[in-house]
Parts: C-alpha cells; structure tokens; sequence
C-alpha cells in the first residue's frame, strides 16, 4: 500500500497531562499519553490517518464490535535511555496483529505506514516515555469493528488505534499459579492463537476463581483433556529441568509470544539446550516432587519475566526453589532489559532506535 506517511495529520495537545503524572508510582494501565494515532478503514482501504490529543469516541449503541466481538489488540513497549527511544521487535507485533485480523475477518493494516506512525506518535510523546531501568511506555495498538449493524457478517469499517501508557512493574511478586483441569481458555480450531478481545473475556471468570483461591494466576491447560500444559494469564510459559529449558510448543492454542521466541534464541545463543514440545502436567508434578524443577517463570511483554514461586494443582501446592537461585531466568531477564535499553549488542536486529 502506498500511503505517503506526510499524509499523517497532527494536531498537538495544548493541555499536556504529564505534570500531572507521578512516574514513580504508577498504576499498570490507568495513566495515558498525551496522543494516540487512530486511522479508518472505509470502502475497502484505511484513511484518515490523524495524529491527536488522547480522547474519547463517540460510538453508535449499535456498532457491531461491542455485540459480536471482531476486536483485536497488540501489545508492546517503548523504552528510552537519554536521547534515545527505542521499540522491540515491533513489526513483529504488527505482524501479529495482521494474523490475528485475518482469523477474525478484518482488514490487514498497512505496517510501514503503521510503524512509522508509531515512531512519530512516540517522538511527540517522548516525555512520556520513563527514562529508568524498570519503566517503560506500554503501547496498545487495537483494532475494531465499527459498522452500525445488529447483523452477524464481518464489518465493512473498521478502526485502527495507538495509545500508550507509561508503566512499572506489572507483578510485584512472584507468582503462585493454578494448574487449570475444568476451564479452558482455547480449543483446537479456536482463536487461541490470535489475540482476539474475547479470549481475555472468557478466561476471566476461572481467573477469579483462582484469585478466590488465592492464586494470582492459572496455567491453562489442553481442551480435550487438560494433560497437556499450555500457558498463564497474557504469558508464555517455561520451565527448566536439568538445566535444559523447556516450553510448549505452539499448536494452535497457544498466543506466539514475542518474549517467547525472544527467550528461546537468546538462550540457544548461551548454548543452552531448548525444547519447544507437549509438556504433560505429570512431567511438571514428578519434577516438583523430585526436586528437579528448577524454575518456572512466564514471558510476555507486560511483565518480560514473571518468575512462578508456587504452582497448584487439585488441592496441593508446591513451592519452587527460591528465586535467586534461578540462573537462566535471572539472566535473561537482565539481558532482556538491557537490550531493550540499547546495552548489549544486538545481534538479532531486534531494536529500532530513534
Ligand atoms: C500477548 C500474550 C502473550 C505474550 O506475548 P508477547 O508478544 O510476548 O507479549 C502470551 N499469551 C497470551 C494469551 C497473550 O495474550
């Protein structure tokens, strides 16, 4: 598609919001950035591409997303060190996002004009953007439906958005998770793999039912005959055993994190041994009761890596080895952050700086 990016129109804020901001505590989601980028789908092409004040929109009751669902989402960080911005792996994310639209019978967006319009929101909203070893800019770029019909066929309009939020920590504290054997989160043939909105909506309900246990999190596991491990809440999931890491491997109902695949070629690049395969929750349950467990964390962007202190399973807990000693996770996570900081060489292409 050759849309010209200078076709991109900016209106800046005259009431910045960011004195109002205390960016040494803030709430994961609930602080937005001074702009979004939204564009339209119309007519069978994508138009008005506008660069604006964060706001409100105004929506038919009848607009067909909120009834049927045809709404994706991404999600991805910014970091800044100086100068310097930087995005990870971001036309992956994009990527993503146009897999995602074509399960759910909605458009492809234009990705170069797209990461473009990123970059360009991120300089206007650069302030916004935390300068510090544990903050980032969450960026959620979405897309939905907005016919105004109580029909069931895929929407002919569409809307495409980018918005940010600067953010710490997601968890504050490792994590005690259930192994899920009633609900599940995707079937073979379903929408697991796409980062569809109703996915978050169906799995919501035995979330709570953890949290009333007190669990922070489920691990979800296989439709047919949950035996199989897949993943946690918005993560992948890994374990190492013998000091060989391992993760389930993507069937169709697993979301195809970019933390993931991140994860494994790092660590193959250590040379330690990786295995992406059908887990069995008795693999996991033997290796806690032998001892063999040695770490289990998840991956995904919001919390990069959420280290698992304690894993549930009908009634029995176990506990994991104490976090310090986890050696691969902990050093992952530190080369994770820093070369997202532009602090080690990035051999992968993976960072844009700008
Ligand atoms: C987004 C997401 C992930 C993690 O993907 P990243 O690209 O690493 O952020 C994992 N599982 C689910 C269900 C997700 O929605």
């Amino acid at each position: 598609m050759a849309t010209d990016i200078s076709s991109i129109k900016i209106t800046k804020t005259a009431n910045s919001r960011l004195n109002e901001v205390d960016f040494e505590n803030i709430p994961f989601g609930k602080v937005f950035s001074d702009h979004m980028f939204t564009m339209d789908y119309v007519n069978g092409e994508w138009s008005n591409f506008e660069i604006k004040p964060f706001q409100d929109l105004h929506f038919s009751p009848a607009m067909s997303s909120l009834h049927y669902g045809q709404s994706i989402f991404e999600g991805m960080k910014a970091y800044r060190k100086g100068e310097n911005i930087y995005t990870f792996r971001a036309k992956d994310n994009f990527d993503r996002l146009n897999k995602s639209a074509n399960r759910m019978c909605m458009p492809n967006i234009p990705n170069e004009l797209v990461m473009d319009a990123l970059e360009q929101l991120l300089k206007i909203d650069e302030k916004w953007i935390p300068d510090n070893d544990s903050n980032s800019l969450y960026i959620r770029p979405f897309m939905f439906a907005t016919d105004e019909y109580v029909g069931i066929r895929p929407s002919e309009t569409y809307k495409f958005i980018i918005f940010g939020c600067p953010v710490g920590s997601y968890y504050t504290e490792p994590l005690k998770v259930k192994i899920e054997s009633h609900f599940t989160r995707a079937a073979n043939g379903g929408v697991g793999e796409a980062k569809a909105a109703g996915n978050y909506a169906a799995s919501l309900y035995p979330a709570k039912l953890a949290k009333e246990e007190g669990y922070h999190q489920l691990l979800w596991t296989d439709s047919k005959e949950h035996k199989y491990i897949e993943e946690s809440g918005t993560m992948n999931v890994m374990f190492v055993i013998d000091g060989k890491l391992i993760t389930p491997d993507l069937s169709g109902t697993i979301l195809p994190g970019i933390t993931r695949k991140s994860v494994l070629e790092i660590v193959k690049s250590w040379g330690i041994e990786v295995e992406e395969r059908k887990i069995e929750v008795t693999e996991i349950l033997e290796a806690m009761e032998n001892g063999k467990l040695e770490e289990a964390f998840g991956a995904g962007t919001a919390a990069t890596i959420a280290q698992i202190h304690t894993i549930g399973h009908e009634g029995k807990n176990y506990v994991l080895p104490e976090i310090a000693d986890r050696k691969i996770s902990n050093k992952v996570l530190n080369f994770l952050n820093r070369i997202k900081r532009g602090q080690e060489e990035d051999k992968w292409g993976w960072i844009k700086s700008f």
